[in-house]
């Protein structure tokens, strides 16, 4: 089996514990990264903050409450609506699998394709596909799997993985897009978006007029009518469905929600919040396979409903996260995201603040032990998230784990214990903010040689482990006098 890997050829999946460390720093060092992961991030964070505002306006909050409501009540009842999804979509004409875990979904998917001789896949964007490597499972056995939406289409062509949850080639420019596919596809140089995108589209073409399966994801499986609703802005989405004579749609179990009238609600915040659009270009309802009156869709329609590690997050305290709709947006707003080039640096399929709360829950904490630190904690994930999840809760929660089980090194474990003590007594906080000035005041001063109290001076270089945090940036000299004694000096002025 062959498995895709990073740009510079680091396996996807890396060895187990993961450490963040060496590609964050890569990720820190190389600008050029940084830029283009931060411009498209700006973009969109831009785009959906004016499409939310101009929509609903002072309603929007009211409205991500509404969504997370649904998914919580949906999460909470989660078997009755299952139930009820598959007795809807088997009615239909569907047929319904269940998949404990990857190997499952990869042997459920080769043994339909098997049975209906299968020799070309044409695959539309899905992250439990990733998730659960089906691409590498169907190509091992001789299956040709395409990626058909561009983002992924281009990742594959370079042997790559996506870095984003929707934009999966956050981390490419155009030149680089152009070089592949002179190598892979043997057209001539062109950086025109248009051009090549033409190019892709033909390419495209000749395989969904060939392919004989089909396979996607979901963005949502409706309870009271067992239907799939794919969302795509390629109409790659609706080819795959359509195009091919079987089509296997991959879904995890969170994707349910109870009714058609609340795709109402979710439909008017994901592609606001993924990529600030009203809606998705295509969005398509796919309700059982082709009857006999209908002029396309597929003769089979198979779903492969995916626990994979879900229903252990299930439980609480961290059933809230299963409410995700990836729409990607705590990753645009995220500034740890940012600097560390993208998604490649959490070592998993699921990146930013919703990767670094889950991905410790799929795959166990004690292996990603970097991912719940990898934050600051400063809330702009959970203030965009559309069905808000609380995400810097779950953070912490998972740091509060980690310091039960003794995950953490001791050093550590007791920096954690003693700040937590200080932060507990208002004296001990306010000593230890004047001891900290006093230190850090006098190595900004040693540092540049100059006046210790120059409050415009920044510290350039730490010593030990706390060196770590001036390698990419600089820490600024604290004021002389805290905003408290800056405070009780006016009000003394004032003689009040
Ligand atoms: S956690 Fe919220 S903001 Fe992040 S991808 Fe999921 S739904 Fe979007």
């Amino acid at each position: 089996m062959t498995t895709r890997s990073r740009t510079d050829g680091s396996p996807l999946d890396p060895p187990l514990p993961f450490d963040m460390t060496p590609r964050a720093d890569q990720a820190a060092r190389d600008e050029q990264l940084q830029r283009l992961v931060a411009s498209t991030a700006d973009v969109k964070n831009a785009r959906r903050t004016a499409a939310l505002q101009s929509a609903f306006g002072e309603n929007r909050d009211a409205l991500r409450t509404l969504a997370g409501k649904i998914k919580r009540h949906t999460l909470d009842h989660l078997d009755v609506y299952l139930e009820r999804f598959i007795d809807r979509a088997e009615a239909a004409g569907a047929k319904v699998h269940f998949a404990k875990d990857a190997p499952q979904v990869g042997a459920i998917c080769l043994a339909i394709a098997k049975a209906n001789g299968s020799k070309l896949c044409v695959k539309s964007k899905s992250m439990v596909t990733e998730e659960t490597h089906l691409t590498d499972a169907l190509q091992a056995v001789g299956i040709e799997t395409i990626e058909t939406d561009l983002g992924e289409f281009i990742v594959q062509l370079d042997d790559d993985a996506p870095s984003h949850i929707v934009t999966p080639m956050i981390h490419k420019d155009r030149k680089s897009v152009a070089r592949a596919f002179v190598r892979e596809l043997g057209t001539g140089y062109t950086e025109d978006p248009l051009a090549l995108t033409m190019i892709a589209r033909q390419h495209m073409r000749k395989k969904f007029r060939r392919a004989d399966l089909g396979i996607s994801g979901a963005n949502f499986i409706v309870a009271d009518t067992g239907s799939l609703v794919l969302c795509t802005n390629e109409g790659n989405g609706g080819l795959s469905v359509s195009a091919p004579r079987v089509h296997i749609a991959v879904v995890g179990i969170e994707k349910i929600i109870p009714r058609t009238e609340d795709l109402n609600v979710f439909l008017k915040l994901l592609a606001r919040s993924s990529t600030g659009q009203p809606q998705t270009v295509y969005t398509h309802m796919i309700t059982g396979p082709r009857r006999e009156h209908e002029h396309d869709g597929p003769e089979q329609l198979h779903i492969v409903l995916v626990d994979n590690g879900r229903t252990e997050i299930l439980r609480e305290p961290t059933r809230d996260l299963l409410r995700c709709i990836r729409c990607g947006a705590c990753l645009n707003a995220c500034p740890v995201f940012r600097k560390v080039g993208g998604g490649h640096a959490y070592g998993a399929v699921y990146s930013g603040p919703i990767g670094a709360a889950i991905t410790p829950l799929f795959k166990g904490l004690h292996n990603y032990p970097d991912l719940p630190k990898a934050s600051s904690l400063c809330g702009a994930c959970h203030e965009v998230c559309p069905v808000d999840i609380d995400l810097p809760l779950h953070l912490i929660q998972l740091r509060k784990e980690m310091e039960t089980r003794k995950t953490l090194p001791l050093g550590e474990r007791w920096v954690y214990r003693v700040w937590a003590a200080v932060l507990a007594s208002p004296t001990a906080y306010r000593a230890a903010c004047r001891l900290s000035r006093v230190v850090l005041r006098g190595i900004a001063g040693a540092t540049a040689g100059g006046d210790r109290y120059d409050d415009r001076r920044w510290i350039l270089r730490m010593v030990g482990w706390i060196g770590g945090w001036t390698t990419h940036r600089d820490l600024p000299t604290p004021p002389s006098a805290s905003f408290r004694d800056w405070w009780d000096a006016r009000r003394k002025e004032d003689g009040s």
